[in-house]
């Protein structure tokens, strides 16, 4: 069968910059290939689309634009906070991610460049503005069950372990 939305599709991927090709991310090397419910915005636009149609056995590479990944760089996330808003604030060097509390919830951001009593930050996705090229093998593609659909995710290997 094809993958469609409301199947559940595994595959293997590796995800390399598509500028510099440094690898970002491998199944491959976790040793289990990723399985997601498709079509419940689980996975980038990009890769989601990508999917789309593909049948077990099919080895395929994504291009895929930030705008279709994870978002173009926003030159307006570069923010300059005061130190006391970081935990372990003396020990903070430049290059750190840091998970900051604010009030959307805990948020990843990269710090630029430590003073002496404040801190810039950027707060965009660390691949936002990045060109992303998967290289992609389905492994497996079936119906979800009743249950998965229910909750909204695939279980079993490489999906979720929560029962
Ligand atoms: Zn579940």
């Amino acid at each position: 069968m094809q993958v469609a939305a409301n199947s559940v599709v595994s595959f293997h991927y590796v995800l390399t910059d598509a500028e510099n090709g440094e690898t970002i991310d491998s199944s491959r090397e976790r040793g289990e290939a990723m399985t997601i419910l498709a079509g419940r915005g689980q996975l980038i636009p990009g890769v989601e689309k990508g999917l789309e149609g593909k049948i077990v056995g099919d080895k395929f590479v994504l291009v895929i634009q930030p705008e279709d990944g994870y978002g173009v760089h926003n030159e307006n996330a570069v923010q300059r906070l005061s130190k006391k808003y970081f935990p372990n604030a003396d020990r903070l060097k430049d290059g750190d991610h840091v998970v900051l509390q604010t009030k959307f919830g805990p948020q990843q951001v990269r710090v630029l460049k430590v003073g002496a009593s404040v801190v810039d930050i950027d707060t965009n996705h660390p691949l936002a503005g990045v060109t992303l090229n998967f290289d992609i093998e389905i492994t497996d593609v079936r119906e979800a069950t009743t249950e998965e659909l229910e909750h909204g995710h695939a279980h079993g290997p490489g999906g979720h372990h929560h029962h």
